[in-house]
This record gives structure tokens, sequence and C-alpha cells, in this order.
């Protein structure tokens, strides 16, 4: 049995030409019965949601499928220019919602189920999220492949199809326990494996280098250690076009031949360690966000990525164009989703130096041809570094390879700049030091045409800061490009209430041109449409209440003002700003301070990576704040605190729409774009933010009138680092010395004394790298103009309706228009009819 075989005669007509299948609901019971009976062979005895859900799944997977083999086929048929995104990370959560909506059959589906006494809500609620990503970077990988199928831009996804995805967080006692995310348990009746597709990925070994007979010098790499990537393929449906993308998945196995050895020298049990051994690379995802662990296991999956997916790449042009790579760069475009598959610069280099036998120079072109890097951070700790002996033991060749890049870089530094030894100490791939690292974001710029940031601020801070001297280089590979959102999942998917006003308002065909939210501003001004917009946010509250009582076992009274911030634990995130305030608020109730008070509710949620004590510390002390208010009768309903465990995608979905306030308060130079700040705000949330990330956009596109801004900016952050004054700040301000001197006496932790000393401390070190305490009084000042205009619910809601108004900008379609307008340069290829 080998799948990769072909079978050897052509038969005698195309088995894929079928008569197109219908929509209407009577064909969808019909599939939807024969599926549920015949294919998965369940009967009345067994009536189990999972199958009905899988029963339906099975049913829209038909109707992707047509169109994904018309999609493949226009774009052989066009030769088109095509472009590859490389990711680590897809956090693309459930599919069966966004598979309706963008087949345009949420009609069709809901009277088809309605008929069988069935609701397609609870049916979606059986999908595992694939949470194959730690947050925003795999969440954004997941939002631009919804806009290139909608865009009908020839794109494909190539990613790791881990075994285990983002760890599953439950809160015992306060405190965070990690449990594996065994999402494929049940299976996934969305993906197609591809074994015919598979591809060869060597490690370890040794590299020799022969002079050939016509005096080339010829890199062999022998001794390897060779795993097997086998695709698994998932459909990605444009919006209402017709077109289905693809999202590659690369799963480990063993090859044939790796154990035939010990079997063969009767050792069976070490050749099933070795099929182990293979498939542990793409085991599980590593649960880090904005900061790496320099594991090997994780280089050998960056490798794996790489290295497949040009390896496929090359066979498919090879297949379809034949030998010659002459124009291989003008047909093709790898987009880098951050430093992780940045190895994919000297890989494709040994493929075209190896095995394809093309001259460094040619090579060498084609490679800075096809490369684009996109960075995602500021924080230095998170620009990935290998130790080079690691290198040179898993990826020898690879290492030769780099070496001879950077030796050719470094030339034409000092070229530019004779005798600048310091500048080439900096500039180098290479860090020297007792163990030299690679530096992978330098061999990412030099290998590549492209270099973005991910919103305004973020680009001029890379080309003034992070990468400086590259940028003096090399200034024309610099650019900008403002992450977005895909509106399908984000709004009209998530939100139905806000979504059928929309549409009475405007018309259908707004959630692909998103800029047409505009033209709801005026309506602002009319009563009864604010009206209306204000039931939809109550029952879009009342949706995120159930949430919040069934996994918190807090009540969220509905005339409160929803505050939330749900985003990865991170210090430069700021959820402890946050926790000072609730404090601050608390004590106000305490001391009788309530006239005019504004009741809320402040929702809280994230992941801390397993690792990072302080980020798991901040988790207990929102818990145990959390259980101090809400069990103090004085507070009442005046305040509300919950820890919402386990936030993902198919949280968020329920989370946004019921959202009033959204914080984004990250210390300003810090934050690199912010995506849940855009989701947010497409729902009608009011933001209460810093001028970081892509809040400043945000800010310019609704008006300072209805934004809450506060804090120091990135100018001010790195002015105030050199000369900051915890101590200081808190003798000068008494609401802040109540707050401290609550943390210190121990109120929220007494039976656990100490416990938060770690917090106490970063907060007033002169060192905190996150200014908190500087910010505190603004964001408190800001805090109260928010609970006063929310207090005015015709002001309110006004603001509500323009925020989503002047949301348009952060579509990813307008994103990825750019991409293609400044970097990949493809053309659109219309679905077949
Ligand atoms: C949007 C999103 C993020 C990113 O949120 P930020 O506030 O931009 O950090 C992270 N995780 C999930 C599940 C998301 O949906």
């Amino acid at each position: 049995m080998d799948a990769r075989r072909l079978y050897k005669s052509t038969p005698a007509t195309d088995l894929t030409d079928l008569p197109p299948l219908g929509n209407d609901p009577e064909s969808l019971i019909k599939d939807f019965r024969r599926f549920y009976s015949h294919h998965l062979g369940r009967d009345k005895n067994c009536r189990t949601a999972h199958y009905l859900y899988e029963a339906l799944v099975l049913t829209l997977r038909e109707r992707l499928m047509e169109r994904w083999k018309n999609t493949r086929y226009a774009y052989q048929d066009s030769r088109c220019r095509r472009a590859y995104y490389m990711s680590l990370e897809y956090l693309m959560g459930r599919s069966l919602g966004n598979a309706v909506l963008n087949l345009g059959v949420v009609g069709e589906v809901g009277e088809a189920l309605h008929q069988l006494g069935l609701e397609l809500e609870e049916l979606a609620e059986e999908e595992a999220d694939a949470g194959l990503g730690n947050g925003g970077l795999g969440r954004l990988a997941a939002c631009f492949l919804d806009s290139c199928a909608t865009l009908q831009l020839p794109v494909l996804g190539y990613g790791i199809r881990y075994r285990y995805g983002m760890f599953r967080q439950s809160i015992r006692n306060g405190e965070q326990l990690e449990e594996p995310d065994h999402w494929l348990r049940d299976g996934n009746p969305w993906e197609i494996e591809r074994p015919e597709f598979s591809q060869r990925v060597r490690f370890g070994g040794r590299s020799e280098v022969k002079r050939t007979a016509d005096g080339r010098l010829s890199a062999r790499w022998l001794d390897t250690q060779d795993v097997l990537a086998v695709p698994y393929d998932l459909p990605i449906p444009g919006y209402r076009n017709g077109t289905v993308n693809t999202l590659r998945l690369w799963s480990a196995t063993a090859t044939d031949e790796f154990d035939l050895g010990e079997f063969n020298a009767g050792s069976y049990p070490e050749s099933v360690a070795a099929k182990n051994d293979a498939e542990k690379i793409t085991m599980v995802l590593y649960p880090n966000d904005a900061s790496e662990s320099g594991k090997e296991l994780r280089l050998r999956q960056q490798y794996f990525l790489a290295s497949a997916s040009l390896q496929d790449v090359l066979a498919q042009w090879i297949g379809t164009e034949g030998i010659d790579l002459a124009s291989f760069a003008d047909k093709n475009v790898f987009q880098l989703n951050d430093t992780h598959p940045a190895i994919c610069v000297a890989e494709l280099m040994r493929l075209l130096l190896d095995d394809h036998v093309l001259g460094w120079d040619e090579a060498w072109e084609i490679t800075c041809r096809t490369m684009a890097y996109t960075n995602h951070t500021l924080l230095p700790e998170a620009l990935e570094k290998w130790p080079v002996p690691l290198f040179e033991q898993l990826l020898p060749r690879l290492l030769e390879i780099i070496y001879e890049i950077n030796a050719r870089f470094l030339a034409e530094v000092s070229r530019r700049w004779p005798g600048d030894h310091e500048r080439l100490r900096r500039m180098s791939i290479i860090e020297e030091g007792p163990v030299p690292m690679v530096r992978m974001a330098y061999l990412a710029i030099v290998g590549s045409f492209s270099v973005n940031g991910v919103a305004a601020l973020h680009s001029k801070l890379l080309s003034e800061g992070l990468f400086r001297d590259f940028f003096e280089l090399w200034p024309h590979k610099f650019n900008n490009k403002t992450n977005g959102v895909t509106p399908r999942r984000w709004l009209a998917w998530c939100n139905p209430g806000l979504t059928e006003l929309i549409t009475e308002t405007l018309g259908e065909g707004w959630p692909a041109h998103l800029e047409r939210l505009r033209e709801l501003a005026p309506h602002a001004d009319d009563g009864d449409f604010r009206r209306r917009w204000h039931q939809v946010k109550q029952q879009n509250k009342q949706r995120l209440a159930e949430l919040v009582r069934s996994q918190c076992g807090v009540d969220f009274p509905l005339s409160a003002m929803f505050d939330v911030q749900v985003k990865r634990i991170h210090e430069y995130k700021r959820q402890l700003l946050n926790v000072l305030h609730v404090i601050h608020l608390y004590d106000r109730i305490k001391r009788g301070e309530t006239t005019d008070w504004t009741p809320r509710c402040v929702l809280i949620g994230g992941k801390a990576a397993p690792g990072y004590f302080m980020a798991k510390r901040i988790i207990k002390l929102i818990s145990n704040v959390a259980q101090v208010i809400n069990s103090d009768p004085a507070v009442g309903d005046l305040l509300k605190v919950a820890f919402l465990p386990n936030y993902r995608v198919s949280a968020m979905e329920l989370i946004c729409p019921g959202t009033d306030l959204s914080e984004q308060i990250s210390t300003a130079g810090k934050e690199a774009s912010g995506t849940g700040n855009m989701k947010f705000m497409m729902n009608g949330a009011l933001t209460i933010g810093t001028l970081d990330g892509a809040n400043i956009e945000i800010r310019e596109e609704v008006g300072d009138a209805n934004f809450f801004l506060f804090g120091l900016t990135a100018e001010e952050v790195a002015e105030q680092r050199r000369h900051y004054d915890p101590w200081g700040i808190i003798g000068a301000d008494r609401d802040l010395r109540r707050v401290v001197q609550l943390l210190q006496s121990g109120h929220f932790n007494q039976c656990e004394p100490g416990i938060f000393d770690p917090i106490l401390h970063s907060l007033t070190s002169p060192q905190d790298p996150w200014l908190v305490l500087a910010d505190f009084r603004s964001y408190v000042e800001a805090q109260r103009r928010a609970a006063t205009a929310f207090r005015d619910r015709d002001v309110w809601t006004r603001m509500s309706i323009l925020n989503t108004a002047f949301s348009g900008r952060f579509s990813t379609d307008r994103t990825m228009e750019e991409y293609n307008a400044q970097i990949w340069k493809l053309n659109p290829v219309p679905a077949a009819p």
C-alpha cells in the first residue's frame, strides 16, 4: 500500500467532472441524512451532537470540494504568480460557522436544520477550536487567509499540523493549570490528507564539499536522519465568490527506510522508537508568545516547515514548468510570518545550490527576489537567536550556507562603510560571544526584498531602533502594513444582531467592502437607530453574561458597563494597571465615595506562558482581587470582577460583541499592533488606550472625541525610563498610595502571606520597564471620563455606532490589498463559474 503510487493509465473520463450540488434546503437535507446514515453509520439509537455536527460538516465540505478543485484548476491554467504565507502558527478557531457564512448558505442551512429539528449554533459548539497558535500573530495568519480567498488572490498558507495545539487553561485556587489540547481526538472532518505530496526532510549528519570536474564546488549532506513530511490540506473559502484557497499543514512521520535496519536486526521496539522520534517534531505547539526559549525541537519544527514547503513549491514548479528556474522568482513569493520561518532563506539557497545545481549568484538572486519578512515585535527578548553549536549539529549544511551569506553580506557593509568594525560587529548575522549565535532576524532581512512592521508606529520604531543599521543600508526594503481582522468572522458571523441591523441599513455586500460602514455614521444622530443599536448590544451582553456566569460563577448585571481586557498575559500588556484601577474603584466604594457611580463589570482573560512566573502571579492576583470584591456585600452590584478561563478564538466571538469598553493599555512603544483592539472596535466597543500600536490609527479613524486616550507616548516612555521614580509617584498620589497600601497589607492574600511581593517589587522598582505607575493617574482619569460618558446612554451609543462606522480600515481585506500592491504583486484569479 503506497498512497503515493501513481495509477499507470489515464482513466477514460475526468473523474472529477460532476454536476454541481444544490444549495437549497431540500438538497442539503438529503445529503445531510445520507452522510449521517450511510457514511457515518449512525442511526436513531446514537443521536449524539457530535455525529450530527460531523454530518453537517461533510455536507458542506462536499460543496467546498468542487469550488476547491475549480480554484486549483484556475490557478494552474492561468499559470499565475503565487504567494506563500509561511507561518509556524495559525489560530483558526472553528470552521463551521465561517464555511456556512462564506458559502452564502446561512439561510438555507438554517432552514434545513430547522426542518430536522436542529440548530446551527448548537452544532457549531461541537467543534474543537483549531488552536494552532499562541495569540495575535497566529490569529493574524488566519485572518489573512480569509481575506486572500475573498480577494481571489492565489495565496497558499504553509504551517504545521500540531497534534496538540495551545494548552487548555483552567483555574484552580486562582492559579493557572495547563492541560493538553487534544483537538484531533474526535478526528478533523475538514482536513484532507495528501500523502501523494509527501516530502523528505533531513537532519543531522555532516556536510562534504568537493570540487567537481568542471571546477565548481559541490556540497553533499551525508549520513542524515530523515523524516517524512505529510501534508494535510484545509479549505479556505472566500466570501461568496466561488474561490476556495488552501492551508497546507505538515505532519511528521518516520520514513519507510528509517526503521528497516533496526527491524531486520530484530529490534522491533527500537524501530518503533524511531517512528516516535520523528513524530515528536509536530507533536506540540510551543506555548510561548513574544519570547523564544531556544529549544532544539523548536528549531527542528522551523526547519521542518521551511524545508517541506520549499520542496513542495519547487516540485510543483518542476511538474508544470520543467527544470528551468530562470523565471521562478517572477512567479513565486514567500511571506515570512516573523523570524520563525527565517531559515527559509538558507534552505532555499541549499535546494537551489545542492539539488538544482545553480551557481551562488543565481541562487542568491532568486532567494532575495522571493523572500519577504514581517516583523511582529519590538521586545528584544523575542528576537530569535540560535546557538551556533546547535545549528552545526542539527543543520550542518545550513550553517555553512549562512556563513557564506554572512561573509558576502559583511563584505558589502565594508564597501559601504570602510573600516567601521563596530558596525560590522553590530550587523553580523553571527553574534560573537562565549557561545556564538545565529541572529534569525538579520538572516531574514539580508535575504528578503521587503521588511515590514505591522502598524505605523511599529514600523517607524523598527527603522529608527531595532533595525536602524539595516535601514541605513537598505531604506527601500522597509515598509509598513497595518494589521487588520477579517470582518466575516469578527462581525458578520460573531454578531448576528448587529449584522442584521447593518444589512437592513446598508444592504448586502458590506462584509467584503468594509469601508461602506462609514455610511452608518449619519445614523448615529437618529434616535430610533440608536435605540435599536443599544438593544442589540444588550442582547450581546446577555450572551456574554451567560458565559461569565457558567465559566466564572459571577453574575454580571446587564445595566453595568462591561469593561474587558482579553489577550495573552504579559507584563508589557499591563493587566496590572487594570488591576490597580479595579482596586482603586473598590477602595472608593469602601470609603463611601459612590455619588454618580457607574456600575462596572470587569472581565479579564488570557493565557500565561507556562514558564512565565510573573504572568502566572498576575493571574493569581486578578483571581484573588475578584474573590474579595465579589464576596463583599458593601460592593454589591457597583463592581464585579471575573477572570475568564481558557481565552481562545471561540470565546472572543462571544466576548467582543458584548463589550462596552475595550482595554488596550500597553506601555507605549511595546505593542507592535494589536488586533483585539480592532475586533472590539468593529463590534461597537469604545477603546481606553495608550498611543501604542494600531491604537494610534484607530483613534485617527474614529476621532479623539470617541476614544479614551491616556498615558505617556513612546518618546516620553523612553525619556521617563532614565529617571523613573515610582516611590515619588506613589508619594504624590493619595489614591495610588491607598492602592499600594492595600496590596502591602495583604488584603488580597490574607491566607497566603507574601505571594504578591514579587508584583509589588516590580511595580515599585525604578527598573520597571513597563512604567506601570507612571500611567496610573492618567489612566484613572480616562476611566472616569469613560464612566461619565456611559451614564448617558445616547452619548455612549452614538460613540459606539461611530466606532463601528469608522472601523472599515481595519479589515484584513485592506491589509491584503496593501501586501499585494506593494509586495506580492499578484493578479486576482476569478473562480470558474
Ligand atoms: C485577537 C486575538 C488575540 C490578539 O489579541 P491582542 O489584544 O491583539 O493581543 C489573541 N488571542 C485570541 C484568541 C484572539 O482572538
